[in-house]
């Protein structure tokens, strides 16, 4: 009667929904916030726990079997459920976000979550033993990863539970873990679409040297591209006095080699045919310029920190260079 495909292994063991619930730290005057709520075991603990609960369930059947369960009971008035894709529909207020969920939306649900406005307090998600172990993974570790690097700047992570298959009804492949997310307070200040951008390839491989990533062809055409729209722009949006407005656009990488100048002087005929390839390897000595300029040429990915990340970014942007 259970859908595989919609990810429903509902919890069987009543200690364990008492310990997440406890874990959460729920307070009276909450708001809670619960995905895929299937048969109702965790709901009615967070009823009991919180001011009110609202449950978003994809499954139908599934919404029927709530509203029955908690029908003519004090709790259904304190009970909202949405019936819908939680990944497709806009999330309510909520303070606290507590969810047995379906696997696969892992990542995507998280990242639903973090970009909710307003921000709230913390969320405590049942995920896969993998996936809450890259959550949580730190540089150095061999789950260490993109999702780690993404989901730590905007958020505090920790593991709070492990959790055995045969919790559930029916048991899933694999082994859980509960996760607390707590979203950073404020919001660093950093363009997210530039910061994955940068995270994206540095993890492409992430046990080579950085330098060896940035010297991929691949890379760099696309980071040359980027670099080429970008300055067009600012001299299309410019006056007879270019030079100086690239300049103070480009800020002050004072140590960085900024003599390219010359090409935005010059009428866009001649780019292709002359300078294809000496434009590559000027861009390439840029790039590569960056990464000593910040010492990351011989380091690896998988031992950078947030702040080496937020750093060698910084760095890029200066010099004009940028990853969105
Ligand atoms: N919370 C219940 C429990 O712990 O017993 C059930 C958890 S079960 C792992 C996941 C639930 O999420 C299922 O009821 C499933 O129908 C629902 N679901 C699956 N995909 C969903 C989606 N995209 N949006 C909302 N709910 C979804």
């Amino acid at each position: 009667q259970f859908h595989k495909s919609k990810g429903q292994h509902i919890l069987k063991n009543p200690l364990l929904v008492d310990s997440i619930i406890q874990k959460a730290g729920i307070n009276s005057t909450d708001v809670i916030l619960e995905i895929g709520p299937g048969t109702g075991n965790l709901t009615k603990k967070l009823l009991e726990a919180g001011k009110s609960v609202v449950a978003v369930e994809l499954d139908p059947r599934m919404v029927l079997e709530l509203q029955r369960r908690f029908q003519g009971t004090p709790y259904s008035n304190r009970l909202k459920v949405i019936q819908g894709d939680v990944l497709k529909c806009d999330l309510p207020y909520f303070d606290i976000c507590v969810a047995n969920i379906p696997y696969q939306i892992s990542s995507p649900l998280t990242f639903k979550l973090l970009n909710h406005r307003p921000v709230f307090r913390c969320a405590v998600i049942m995920f896969q033993r993998e996936f809450a172990m890259r959550l949580v993974a730190q540089p150095g570790d061999t789950l260490y990863c993109r999702l780690s690097v993404n989901t730590q700047l905007l958020a505090r992570v920790s593991h709070l539970l492990k959790v055995g298959k045969n919790n559930f009804r029916p048991p899933p492949k694999v082994d859980s873990s509960v996760v607390r997310i707590e979203p950073r307070k404020p919001a660093p200040s950093v363009n997210f679409k530039e910061w994955d951008g940068l995270v994206r390839i540095c993890f492409t491989r992430k046990n080579k040297t950085i330098g060896a990533i940035f010297k991929q062809k691949r890379v760099l055409s696309i980071l040359e591209k980027n670099y080429k729209t970008l300055q067009a722009l600012q001299v299309s949006q410019g006056n007879g006095d270019q030079m100086a407005t690239d300049a103070s656009v480009l800020g002050d990488g004072g140590e960085l080699n900024m003599e390219t100048d010359d090409e935005n002087d010059d009428v866009d005929d001649d780019m292709e045919m002359d300078d294809g390839e000496s434009k590559g390897s000027e861009f390439k000595e840029k790039v590569l310029g960056v990464l000593k300029q910040g010492k990351y040429e011989d380091k690896r990915s998988s031992k950078l920190a947030q702040a080496d990340f937020m750093h060698l970014l910084s760095l890029f942007n200066q010099a004009g260079i940028h990853f969105s």
